[in-house]
């Protein structure tokens, strides 16, 4: 039984820490955090500006380390990681979202989706396959060609979306994902990311100001005062 609760555990956060050091000032933003992601897991969190919520998902995502304390990602144990190690790792299970779209302005829809599957050394065949399937689900296959510029915000964030799967990962770190956008465009990139984390069965941590969207996750994660409250 044990085995079996072990094997779900997508992302395990143990007694993390983590203070910045700016100038002459220690900045304590995490005080030991404990956090355990199951396998297919859509979790919000939540908590006002400043409080560290991007903090914690760069150290989920192995962009930062943490001042104390282990990530352990896939049953992998990533404290003493290379740096080569951890961008491998991060390349093959962790999609990103941001606030803004992040989307290289040059390129098309389309070319985005395919970069980092390039990166990883997937075939152009294999990668345009992909490319075409996951704009499609997302409802783009008309907008293949588009620059970002010419895309709405909702539609922007969708390709985002595209492009943070396009190399099937297991975890998904969304960082305020739909703070720009209206409530309608809001509404609709959470219900496609939703589905498509379930569908997929992969897990993701959402981190949003909006009370109504964390209330139709699986669960809410509250991050106040450098500490969480797990409900
Ligand atoms: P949130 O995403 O919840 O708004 P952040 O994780 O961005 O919070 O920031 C948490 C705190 O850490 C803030 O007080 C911020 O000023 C500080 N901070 C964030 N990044 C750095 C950094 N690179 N150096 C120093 N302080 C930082
Ligand atoms: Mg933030």
């Amino acid at each position: 039984m044990s085995k079996f609760i072990q094997n779900k555990n997508l992302l395990v956060l143990k007694n993390i820490s983590h203070i910045y050091n700016q100038d002459t000032q220690k900045i304590k933003v995490l005080n030991n955090i404990n956090i355990r992601v199951l396998k297919g897991e859509m979790i919000s969190l939540i908590g006002p500006s400043g409080t560290g919520k991007s903090t914690l998902l760069n150290i989920a995502g192995l962009l930062e380390s943490p001042t104390f304390g282990s990530v352990n990602l896939c049953g992998q144990d990533c404290t003493k990681l290379s740096e080569e190690n951890k961008t491998i790792l991060r390349g093959s299970k962790i999609g990103f979202i941001f606030q803004s779209h992040r989307l290289f302005k040059e390129f098309s829809a389309f070319e985005n989706v395919m970069l980092p599957q390039l990166i990883m050394g997937k075939s152009k065949i294999d990668a345009e396959k992909k490319s075409k399937d996951l704009l499609s689900v997302l409802g783009l296959k008309n907008r293949l060609e588009f620059r970002p510029a010419k895309l709405s915000g909702g539609e922007a964030q969708r390709v985002a979306i595209a492009r943070a799967l396009a190399n099937s990962p297991s975890l998904i770190l969304a960082d305020e994902p739909t703070g720009n956008l209206d409530a309608i465009s809001a509404n609709n990139v959470f219900d496609i990311l939703y589905k498509l984390v379930k569908s997929l069965d992969i897990s993701c941590i959402f981190a949003t100001h909006n009370n109504e969207l964390a209330k139709l996750m699986d669960r809410k994660l509250l991050l106040k005062n450098g500490s969480i409250d797990d409900e």
